[in-house]
């Protein structure tokens, strides 16, 4: 063997392993085992921190989010998202805390679409109507993952291949999201898909928050600004009647920061079919740039909660099916209006609204998608 060749096969031993220790680690997020589905699957949890503090936790169960810890004005850290200490409660009955949802986020009206001229039919979960995805969406799905140290902060990033035909959506659709914990708190979520036949597609994040602490109370308090001049009313039954209303003189209106309970139980035919608000907000500003889309202040912590997002809509849901029966974090009740969800997305029902901004994604076509929720904090007031 050549001295040359002895030398450089030495030298690549030695390097393969540091490249490797350098791409996960010092920067790469925690992993733990975190138990196993009812059909013996294991799980594992993803620890994401940053030197300011913060800390987030996501499982590959439905890439939930379980855990944002961020301090509030004098430092005192506490979780604002409502959800579980351990996997039986996410692998249980609960509505969607933290997950990831997908197909189709939000409702598609009795469960029917239409595309390229062939018409599919959903399981109907939601009363008449199809709700995020189905009887087995995204939420309730094993992904894949891989913890990636970006310049940006600890990222993970997870990833699902829905087969063809899974809850009655057509194509094989392969998805991939990855969260990333940016040195200044910035949540960022990118959404990615490919599929093999066209289909539809509205993917979001199902976070409950509040910022005074899960577990603290209702969240009628907290100062909510929507960059929204205009939302899609509803029928009874939260399918969007088509119409895209200016929120002027309405209790839609948060163009100016409003308390979220200032007007929750106006006398409205929509705050009633809502039972509070649970309506998608029409963003201002240009579809697929990252704009603001909302700000959230919890007046008593000073917690700031920002969102921006690439996309046309955000789902405003006060947590009014929210009903104490389900006992989360601490065995703590989660009651009425105890979180809000700020669930970006496109339009409820897209696929039979050819007005609204369309949901399809074609075969070949990649699907995009950013959300960014960004925690600070305000001066005492
Ligand atoms: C829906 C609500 C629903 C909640 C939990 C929201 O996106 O609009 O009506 O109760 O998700 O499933």
């Amino acid at each position: 063997m050549s001295r040359p060749f002895v030398f450089c096969t030495l030298m690549a031993l030695m390097l393969v392993p540091a490249a490797a220790a350098f791409a996960l680690a010092p920067d790469a997020p925690s992993k733990e085992a975190w138990g196993e589905t009812n059909d013996g699957r294991s799980i594992e949890r993803y620890t994401l921190t940053n030197a300011a503090g913060a800390e987030v936790d996501v499982i590959t169960w439905g890439a939930i989010i379980t855990r944002i810890v961020v301090p509030d004005r004098t430092g005192k850290k506490d979780d604002v998202v409502l959800g579980f200490d351990t996997l039986a409660g996410y692998l249980g009955q609960h509505p969607y805390f933290g997950a990831v949802v997908g197909r189709y986020g939000n409702r598609i009206a009795k469960g029917r679409f239409t595309l390229d001229g062939k018409t599919y039919t959903l399981a109907t979960n939601n009363g008449p109507n199809s709700l995020h995805g189905g009887i087995k969406g995204f939420d309730k799905q094993v992904w894949q993952a891989r913890p990636l140290a970006s310049a940006d902060g600890q990222a993970i990033e997870l990833t699902y291949v829905s087969k063809d035909g899974e809850e009655g959506y057509p194509g094989t659709l392969k998805t991939k999201v990855t969260y990333t914990l940016t040195p200044s708190s910035v949540l960022r979520i990118q959404y990615e898909a490919t599929t093999d036949k066209d289909t539809v597609l509205n993917i979001t994040n199902h976070s409950y928050f509040n910022l005074a602490g899960q577990a603290h109370g209702d969240i009628l308090k907290h100062d909510l600004q929507l960059d929204a001049d205009r939302f899609t009313p509803v029928d009874a039954t939260l399918i969007p009647t088509g119409e895209i209303k200016p929120v002027a003189g309405t209790p839609f209106d948060f163009r100016t920061p409003h308390a979220i309970g200032a007007r929750i139980n106006a006398d409205d035919e929509q705050i009633k079919f809502g039972g509070g608000y649970d309506h998608n907000f029409v963003l201002n500003g240009q579809m697929g740039t990252l704009r603001r889309a909302a700000r959230v202040v919890e007046p008593s912590t000073g917690r700031v909660l920002e969102v921006f997002t690439t996309e046309p809509g955000v789902q405003f849901y006060t947590g009014n099916f929210l009903d104490g029966t389900v006992k989360g974090k601490g065995g703590r009740a989660y009651p009425k209006r105890s979180a809000f969800c700020l669930e970006t997305q496109h339009f409820p029902d897209s696929p039979n609204h050819p007005e609204f901004p369309s949901t399809v994604l074609k075969a070949g076509d990649t699907y995009k998608s950013t959300t960014e929720f960004r925690f600070t904090t305000d001066k005492a007031r």
